[in-house]
């Protein structure tokens, strides 16, 4: 079927049906020419006994204020609804007053509807009026004819419907006038509507959408009473679009978003929610994406939001040390309730291959304080390690400390501030030391004393990544501790030779089994960790926001800058410019992209906008 034809002229049949239409208005059966009216079982509300004005009166109620949601009225909904359903179902529910209503008009259908939608948003076929030549009637042809989308008409007669395909719907106009400057009549309108009627039947429609709008001089509710009568029964579902959603012209939509997501009722709301308060008043094309660029480009949300897992960057796996204390991780923790001695902080260094853990309680950390016990409890107990994890605290990259790694021969490395796991999953074992620490702390006054005895219970105990107990791998037995078994006699060592073998081989054999064990434990860590990665490339140049050291007490925000990296470095780091002459190093971790609404938005900017976030608003 040629859909582009003229419907009328292709079915004669239906033409002069509707001349016969035209000679009847006042009875309007012969309005209903078509197979589905001329079924007596369709025409149970005429003759119904009740009388007219009462029926009418309370279904018109109920028809004009339902305002029913979108998708119910489109197309791929062919749910028709039935007057019984319509009739138990929602008769009393309804209280308020008709939007239009014409009150002699007999209002008899049940599926014409008024809805706030504009009418260019709708996805269902749309109908309007047009004059023979394709000028614009109504607003719908109107709305149309801005788009560009009005389609072309020629040798059009009055009275009858246009069929035009628009992609995976219809476009219908009516055509109801000569030209513009013609008067157009009742009559025209009457039969316009019942070509639309039959254009309908023809095609299967089972929704369309027309705008509440004047005809010309032709008011609205005269048409409305017309297709109100033409559409009696009929099951085809009609909405009134009302276009209370307007289309802002682009140079307004900033000054909306801005209005909707910024402004003190906008609160800064995310995306989604932005979008439904957008959308009960205004459409656009792309509007959904539009609010997405716009609000994640906001440079207020951008310093409050924390974006956690996502931002992550692979952990990069560190050397696992063959020996114990070859490489050793130190940390101070406190400050802590001033015990009796005067200690405040506890020194702790961790031996990155056993987990062997030390706890050194001190007053201060000045660097003085730290070089002494990292002298005094470390090296010269268990020789200089090769190498020494820090993070950047002052006390330890101080210059005695540099001079102390020097003579040494100790190569320090920084781990990147809060961010642990540049160490692999060995940093987080230092926290484990920490929790485990802070429970006696927290129930010891003299938490000082007990440190000794805590540490050794930590290092006596099986350690989760390693399957040894740190002082087995140290050294190269179970230490006794009450619970042990008691030594048996044989295990008295012969000579000092033997001992020293027996121990070299156990050391030997427990140390490479823990080293092993601890691969493992980073292998499964690291995949556990990247599975929930999203890594961000970062280059030099590019803006970005640095996650803010969390402040006690206060709601500060959750970002710091923008900042541009000036330097992209090894394992995720990169050299932020902070300010004018001071750089930072960080992990890419703690960084998030500033975003541009221009990315995506920058139609919605126009020249007096502030670039390149909306945040510009003074
Ligand atoms: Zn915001």
């Amino acid at each position: 079927m040629n859909l582009n034809a003229d419907a009328l002229s292709r079915n004669p049949a239906v033409a002069s049906t509707d001349k016969n239409a035209i000679t009847k208005t006042n009875n309007h059966k012969p309005l209903f020419p078509l197979a589905r009216n001329e079924n007596p079982t369709q025409h149970n509300r005429s003759s119904d006994p009740i009388p007219a004005s009462t029926t009418h009166t309370k279904n018109n109620l109920l028809e004009q204020s339902h305002d029913i949601p979108e998708d119910e009225f489109s197309p791929a909904n062919d749910d028709t609804l039935s007057e019984s359903d319509t009739d138990s179902d929602e008769s009393n529910e309804d209280n308020d007053p008709p939007l239009c209503h014409t009150p002699n008009a007999p209002h008899q259908q049940f599926n014409v509807r008024e809805v706030r939608d504009s009418f260019i948003t709708r996805k269902d076929s749309l109908i309007i009026f047009t004059t023979q030549t394709g000028e614009p009637c109504d607003l719908g042809a109107r709305i149309l004819a801005e788009q560009g989308r009005l389609p072309r008409i020629e040798n059009a007669v009055p009275g009858r419907a246009k069929v035009i395909n628009d992609k995976n719907r219809y476009i219908i106009v009516l055509i109801i006038q000569e030209r513009t400057s013609e008067l157009i009549t009742r009559q025209t309108i009457i039969d316009a509507i019942s070509a639309l009627l039959s254009v309908i039947n023809e095609i299967g429609l089972t929704s369309v959408s027309i705008c509440k709008s004047d005809i010309d001089r032709v008011s609205w509710t005269k048409t409305r009473d017309i297709i109100d009568e033409t559409f009696n029964n009929h099951g085809v579902k009609i909405a009134i679009c009302t276009n209370e959603i307007s289309i802002p012209p682009i140079s307004d939509r900033l000054r909306i978003l801005r209005e909707y997501h910024d402004s003190a009722a906008g609160g800064h709301k995310g995306i989604t929610k932005t979008y439904w308060r957008i959308k009960y008043r205004y459409y656009w094309p792309n509007m959904k994406a539009d609010i997405q660029a716009y609000v994640q480009g906001c440079r207020d949300c951008q310093r409050k939001k924390l974006v956690r897992v996502k931002t992550r960057q692979p952990m990069i796996l560190t050397d696992t040390p063959a020996v114990a204390f070859e490489k050793i991780s130190m940390d101070i923790m406190g400050p802590l309730p001033e015990t009796r001695s005067g200690n405040v902080y506890i020194l702790t260094v961790q031996d990155l291959l056993s987990k062997y853990s030390l706890a050194i309680p001190l007053r201060q950390i000045t660097a003085i304080d730290v070089a002494n016990a990292f002298v005094n409890e470390i090296i010269c107990v268990y020789g200089a390690p090769k190498a020494l994890l820090t993070d950047q605290g002052t006390n330890f990259l101080s210059a005695l400390m540099r001079a102390i790694a020097r003579k040494f021969r100790i190569k320090q490395c920084k781990t990147t501030a809060y961010h642990p796991q540049s160490n692999g999953s060995v940093e987080r074992s230092h926290h484990v030391l920490w929790e485990y620490l802070k429970q006696y702390v927290d129930k010891e006054r003299e938490w000082d004393e007990l440190l000794k005895l805590a540490t050794f219970s930590y290092n006596t105990s099986v350690h989760e990544s390693t399957k040894f107990s740190p002082h087995e791998l140290v050294f190269g037995k179970t230490a006794r501790i009450p619970t042990s078994d008691p030594v048996l006699p044989n295990d008295l060592s012969k000579t000092y030779t033997d001992y020293l073998t027996s121990l070299f081989d156990r050391l030997r054999d427990s140390q490479d089994a823990a080293k092993e064990n601890l691969c493992q434990a980073k292998q499964r860590s690291k995949r556990y960790y990247d599975k929930k990665c999203n890594p961000q490339t970062f280059q030099r140049g590019n803006q970005v926001y640095l996650l803010a050291e969390p402040i006690k007490g206060k709601f500060a925000d959750q970002y710091r800058g923008p900042y541009e990296i000036l330097e992209v470095l090894k394992n995720n780091n990169v050299k932020l410019a902070v300010s004018k002459n001071r750089t930072r190093i960080v992990h890419c971790d703690k960084l998030k992209k500033l975003r541009y609404i221009g990315e995506r938005g920058a139609h919605l900017l126009d020249d007096d906008a502030p670039h390149p976030g909306p945040s510009g608003r003074s």
